[in-house]
């Protein structure tokens, strides 16, 4: 698994360290965390001698977009489930179409819908797949991952949450003398930390504050600057939020100094096709 120093700048002042967990370049386009959780879930299908897979996302779902590129590398029929109509589709379904999922759109309430979807699945024996890759194999995907690498030099590690997969299929691998941060963007905070209870006796959860999903032009430039004077792409929903909120605590002496952190690049550079500012921004951005 690749890691690399996070060499910003500002970071020699408050004598820290970052690294960096590459899962962004796991796979040019299968990439990031979905891949790991994916593992987890192509295990079931085989075991359970499904006949296809069903599963749900937004029309820039870095779920949906991983999943159908592995469907089409295992041969495996995928039907996903997008809410909204045929027209316009965006660049992430575009590539689902050319990588032969079935798309079925839907209006309506999401969980509704997932419910019915999820029914009939089971009832055409495909195996049906929570928005995001959420479940435990998921989790377990991630947490096969984690417990073969050695993290024993960090004291801290920090990764985005969204479903909380990840970060539960993590905090199952990480010894319980790290210090784990979840970096939650999204909304129910509440709800979310009680899927964790138990999993860990060094977890700290840090909601953000603003909507979910909103992109600003300070974000628009935070992520370009780190581009330019590190080299590392970031997208906008997840991991740049992760990492300036992490710039931000250093820069404010949150962190101790001599520290050792690892900031987890969870992928999801897809999704960034979804803001013109951003979508020529990395040479390859599949
Ligand atoms: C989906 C996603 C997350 C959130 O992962 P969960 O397992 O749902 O918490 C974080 N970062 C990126 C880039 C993602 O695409």
């Amino acid at each position: 698994m690749h890691v690399s120093k996070w060499l910003k700048p500002e970071l020699s002042n408050a004598g820290l360290q970052a690294d960096v967990l590459r899962l962004d370049l796991l796979h040019p386009i299968l990439s990031g965390n979905k891949w790991l959780k994916l593992q987890g879930w192509l295990q079931t299908f085989t075991e359970k001698k499904y006949s296809g897979i069903a599963s749900i996302g937004g029309p820039w779902s870095n779920h949906l977009h991983a999943l159908a590129y592995a469907c089409h590398q295992a041969g495996i029929p995928l039907s996903a489930h997008v809410k909204g109509n045929a027209e316009n589709p965006t660049a992430m379904l575009m590539d689902c179409m050319t990588w032969g999922a079935e798309i079925n759109y839907y209006h309506g309430d999401t969980s509704a819908h997932a419910g019915l979807a999820s029914k009939e699945a089971e009832a055409e024996n495909r195996l049906w797949i929570p928005m995001g890759g959420d479940g435990l194999p998921g989790e377990q995907g991630v947490t096969e991952v984690f417990h073969r690498l050695n993290l024993s030099s960090y004291e801290q590690i920090w990764v985005a949450v969204g479903s909380g997969t990840t970060l539960r299929g993590m905090l199952k691998a990480i010894p319980p003398t790290i210090t784990v941060n979840g970096i939650s963007p999204g909304i129910n905070h509440s709800s979310l930390l009680t899927t964790m209870q138990g999993l860990h006796d060094n977890l700290v959860f840090h909601p953000l504050q603003g909507r979910f999903g909103k992109i600003t032009p300070e974000l628009i430039q935070f992520i370009s600057d780190c581009y330019t004077e590190t080299a590392l792409p970031l997208d906008a929903i997840y991991t740049a939020r992760l990492f300036g909120y992490w710039l931000h605590l250093a820069n404010n002496s949150k962190l101790k100094p001599g520290s050792r952190h690892l900031l987890v690049h969870t992928g999801g550079l897809q999704g960034n096709r979804s803001v013109a500012a951003l979508a020529n921004l990395y040479p390859a951005l599949q």
